[in-house]
C-alpha cells in the first residue's frame, strides 16, 4: 500500500488548470513538492486533504479515502491555525481532546527541542514560532503521514535544519511518511527520497531523487559542440561569450565528462524548457 496515490487529479480555475496530476508515494518516504509561485503545491495539497473539491481524477490516501484516515495524517499549511489567545501548554490539553492517538510526552520533548517558550500566548509568536507550534502538534498525534506546506518557511538556517532533520527522522519508521512543499530546494535535497517538480500546473518530471542525478549532468562545451550532440540528449542550455552550459542525460554523452547538477538547477532548466 502506498502513502499517496493520485490519478489524473484535475482542478481548475479561471487562468489556471492542474492538469491530470499522477504521483505516488511510496509508504516511508519523502516527496518534496517544488514548484514556482503559483505552480499549484497549494492546490494539489488541499485536494489531498479534501479542503477543495477536485475536478477530475482521484486519491488516495494510506489506501483510503482521506474522510477515514483524517487523525492518520499531520497536517502543516501556510497559516497555522490556532487560536491566539492561547498558550502552548493549554494547546496540548486541547489538542489532547482532539486527537484520539495524542502522545502528550512527545508534545513536550517537540516544544522543548525546539525551543518554544511555554507562557507566551499564540498571538504574540513569530511567524517561526507559530511554524514550529504547527510542526509539534502535527508530529504529536501519531500520524502515520505528514502533508507540510511549505512548513519551513520563515524559519532561521539553524531551525530548518533541525525541522528537516525531524521530518528525516520520522520516516525510519516505515510506516510514516512525509509529503512537503516548499521553494527552499536545499531543504528537500536534503531529506527527500523523491522529488516532483510541478509548473503551471502540469507535473514535469516525478523521480527518485538520486536516480534524478544520475540521470543528468551539465555539459561545459562551445556551440559548435552542442550543435553535434544527439537528439533528445539536451534538456536546457545557457548560453554566454564563454560559451555553453547544458544539461544533458548522461546516456546520451557517454564519452563526455559531466559535472554533477544540482536539484535547484535541474528544476530551473526544466522550467525554461517547458516555457520554450
Ligand atoms: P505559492 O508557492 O505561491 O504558494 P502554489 O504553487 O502553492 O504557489 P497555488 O496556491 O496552488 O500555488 O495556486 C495555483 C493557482 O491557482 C494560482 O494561479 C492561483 O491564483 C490559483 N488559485 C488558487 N486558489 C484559487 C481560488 N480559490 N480561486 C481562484 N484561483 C485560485
Amino acid at each position: 500500500m502506498n502513502a499517496l496515490e493520485l490519478k489524473g487529479l484535475t482542478k481548475k480555475y479561471k487562468g489556471f488548470a492542474l492538469d491530470g496530476v499522477d504521483l505516488v508515494l511510496p509508504k516511508g518516504c519523502i516527496m518534496g513538492l517544488i514548484g514556482e509561485n503559483g505552480a499549484g503545491k497549494t492546490t494539489i495539497i488541499k485536494l489531498i486533504l479534501g479542503m477543495i473539491r477536485k475536478d477530475g481524477g482521484s486519491v488516495s490516501v494510506l489506501g483510503q479515502d482521506i474522510a477515514s484516515v483524517k487523525e492518520e495524517i499531520g497536517v502543516v499549511l501556510d497559516q497555522v491555525g490556532i487560536s491566539g489567545c492561547l498558550n502552548v501548554k493549554q494547546v496540548g490539553r486541547i489538542m489532547g481532546d482532539i486527537y484520539r492517538n495524542w502522545d502528550q510526552a512527545e508534545y513536550e520533548r517537540l516544544t522543548k527541542k525546539l525551543r518554544l517558550p511555554e507562557n507566551k500566548n499564540f498571538k504574540e509568536f513569530s511567524q517561526g514560532m507559530k511554524m514550529k507550534l504547527g510542526i509539534a502538534v502535527a508530529m504529536s498525534h501519531r500520524a502515520k503521514l505528514l502533508i507540510l506546506d511549505e512548513a519551513t518557511n520563515g524559519l532561521d538556517p539553524v531551525v530548518r535544519d533541525e525541522v528537516v532533520q525531524m521530518f528525516s527522522e520520522f520516516t525510519r519508521d516505515e510506516e510514516h511518511s512525509v509529503l512537503i512543499s516548499s521553494h527552499i530546494v536545499s531543504d528537500l535535497e536534503k531529506i527527500c527520497d523523491y522529488i516532483a517538480f510541478l509548473h503551471g500546473g502540469k507535473l514535469l518530471l516525478c523521480e527518485e531523487k538520486d536516480a534524478m542525478k544520475e540521470k543528468y549532468g551539465i555539459l561545459l562545451c562551445t556551440a559548435e559542440e552542442l550543435a553535434g550532440l544527439p537528439a533528445g540528449a539536451v534538456m536546457g542550455k545557457k548560453e554566454s561569450a564563454y560559451g555553453v552550459e547544458a544539461m544533458v542525460k548522461r546516456e546520451a554523452v557517454p564519452d563526455r565528462e559531466l559535472l554533477p547538477v544540482e536539484l535547484e538547477q535541474l528544476f530551473i532548466y526544466m522550467v525554461k524548457e517547458a516555457e520554450r
